[in-house]
Parts: structure tokens; C-alpha cells; sequence
């Protein structure tokens, strides 16, 4: 079933103990705030999860990573695997995020194999899409963030695409302050929830969760989400604060 989801991405931001402090605020206020069935995920540095996953025990908010590794284990310094997360017991892994494309040289067919090592150990991977501003300018921009769902997802199976996440985020839109507006963002999503259907019909489509990200803040959420296409939220900027994040899921509730 379609979920609502309010992921935060803290990126390369937070030292240990103001990750442990932001973690312990925001479980705290979602905790006394939140209601309804809205998940809450935090996407801090790998190498917090553990620590941060005994924080988030027993509480709403689950833990997601911001990268994997496609291959399970083997001789790739610096990586970090998917059994290796599912071992940590968090759910999710931000797969194809605009910056791993452009700094460092992440491709559809590297993103598919991403996807699916997610999905092999049974974490959800959250795709990660969206166009350049160059391409919302000047090209059929659609078409691109069809394509790049084409080219990762549509190799798998019903049940597996079932599993996956999808957040469009315009990449003119992230870090910017440039939000798309509601109509801009709910076009799109109708759009992706269209091409969904025509590969794996209505039902499926109709059930896929599409996050919007780019710029979403406090102020913004409410009309963003009240789009009957976008489903939540994948934040970055304002989830590294407590106050702003949470008011952000309770504007999903
Ligand atoms: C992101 O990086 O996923 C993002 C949406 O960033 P921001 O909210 O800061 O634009």
C-alpha cells in the first residue's frame, strides 16, 4: 500500500555528538508530536548507524543509509555493503541520489544494480530522480526522469518494484532554496505514477510511494503534500534541525 513517508538526509553534515543529540531531539518530538501512520526515516553518515539505531530502538523513527555498495562483500575499500547494513536492522538505503550521480559518476545501469542489492537483503531502497535545470529548460525534462525510472527499475519484478521508494527531486530544486511549486511537483509525480502503470498496471502504480525532495521546509510541506501524487517528503537541509524537521512530518500526518 501507498506509504507516507518524511525521509530526512543529513548528507556529510553532524559530528558524533551533535548527530546523537539530533537524533534523541527528534525522536523525542515525533514521539510526543507525530500521529498517524506517517513514517519518519533518518539518512544520517553510515558510520553513525549503529550508535544512532540504539537511540531510534522502540521509538517511530527508522533509519536509512545514504549509499551501498552493489556488491555484497569482497576487496572495495572504503565501501559498505548491504548485508552489512541489513545487519545494522535499518530499513532503508537512499539509492542514486543526484549528488552520487554527478560527484561520482553514478550511472543508471551502476543504480539498477544498486536497487537490487537493496532489495536482496530487504532493505527499501529510496530512488533517488529528477532533472537538471538546463534540462527542465530545454528539454523534454519528462521523458528524462521517465527514462531514468526505465532504465534502473524496470527490470525488476512486480513484487520487487513493489518494495521501492521513489523521491523525485529536480536537481535545480536541492540546496537551492528553489522549491518546484506544488503544481510543478504534482505534474511530475502524476507523470511517474503514469509510467509506472503502463510497465507494471494501475494497481502497482496506484500503491508506489513518490517522495518529493528539493528545498522542502517547514513553511512549504503543507502544500507540497496535500498533492494527491506526492506522498512525502525526502529533506535535506531542514532535517538537520529538530524543531523544522518535525513540524515538516507533521505536515504529512
Ligand atoms: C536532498 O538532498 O535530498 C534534498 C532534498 O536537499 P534539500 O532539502 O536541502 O534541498
Amino acid at each position: 500500500m501507498r506509504k507516507r513517508i518524511v525521509a530526512g538526509n543529513w548528507k556529510m553534515n553532524k559530528t558524533l555528538d551533535e548527530a546523537l543529540a539530533l537524533t534523541t531531539e527528534v525522536v523525542g518530538m515525533i514521539n510526543d508530536e507525530v500521529r498517524g501512520e506517517v513514517g519518519v526515516v533518518l539518512c544520517p553518515p553510515s558510520v553513525y548507524l549503529p550508535l544512532l539505531g540504539k537511540l531510534t530502538e522502540g521509538s517511530r523513527v527508522g533509519l536509512g543509509a545514504q549509499n551501498c555498495h552493489q556488491k555484497a562483500s569482497g576487496a572495495y575499500t572504503g565501501e559498505v555493503s548491504t548485508p552489512m547494513l541489513a545487519s545494522l536492522g535499518i530499513g532503508y538505503v537512499l539509492v542514486g541520489h543526484s549528488e552520487r550521480r554527478q560527484y561520482f559518476g553514478e550511472n543508471d545501469a551502476l543504480l539498477a544494480e544498486k536497487t537490487k542489492a537493496a532489495l536482496a537483503e530487504g532493505l527499501v531502497p529510496i530512488f533517488c530522480c529528477g532533472e537538471s535545470l538546463d534540462e527542465r529548460q530545454n528539454q523534454d525534462y519528462e521523458a528524462i526522469v521517465k527514462a531514468q525510472l526505465t532504465a534502473s527499475l524496470f527490470d525488476l519484478n512486480a513484487e520487487e518494484f513493489g518494495n521501492v521508494v521513489i523521491a523525485y527531486e529536480p536537481i535545480w530544486a536541492i540546496g537551492t532554496g528553489l522549491t518546484a511549486s506544488s503544481q510543478q511537483a504534482q505534474d511530475m509525480h502524476a507523470a511517474l505514477r503514469a509510467h509506472i502503470a503502463a510497465h507494471y498496471g494501475s494497481t502497482i502504480a496506484d500503491d508506489t510511494t513518490i517522495l518529493y525532495g528539493g528545498s522542502c521546509n517547514e513553511k512549504n510541506a503543507a502544500e507540497l503534500f496535500a498533492c494527491p501524487d506526492v506522498d512525502g517528503g525526502l529533506i535535506g537541509g531542514a532535517s538537520l534541525k529538530s524543531r523544522e524537521f518535525t513540524n515538516i512530518v507533521k505536515a504529512r500526518m
